[in-house]
């Protein structure tokens, strides 16, 4: 049988022993293709980028507090009303037909008894 004992990251290319590399369970405990220290890397440059902003407690608090982030849904979208109805309305008039169509099959429906 042969035992891995050694893998080549895919970020740094360097061959490294497999215990630096992470084995999550979620992968059914199969290294990962980069090793510990480029995740890291990785990990920590992205949240700097993101600034912690999905991190788990603002996962955490979307799951107990869905009421507010529907309010900042609603924000976002008064905030942005014009853009969405000019969209809207291009879409509308770009596909007239098709509106018109999906009325039609709507009403014909509707009349039935
Ligand atoms: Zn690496």
């Amino acid at each position: 049988m042969n035992i891995v004992t050694e893998k080549k990251c895919r970020k740094c290319g360097k061959i490294k022993s497999i215990i630096d590399f992470y084995a999550p369970k979620s992968l059914g405990n199969k290294p990962t293709n980069s090793c510990k220290e480029c995740q890291r890397q990785y990990a920590s440059q992205w949240n700097k980028i993101n600034k912690g902003r999905y991190n788990e407690n603002a996962r955490l608090f979307r799951r107990r507090h869905p009421d507010r982030v529907r309010d900042s849904n609603r924000e976002y979208y008064i905030n942005h009303q014009s853009e969405f109805h000019e969209n809207g309305n291009k879409w509308a008039n770009e596909n007239r037909e098709k509106v018109r169509e999906s009325n039609r099959k709507y009403k014909k429906k509707a009349s039935i008894p």
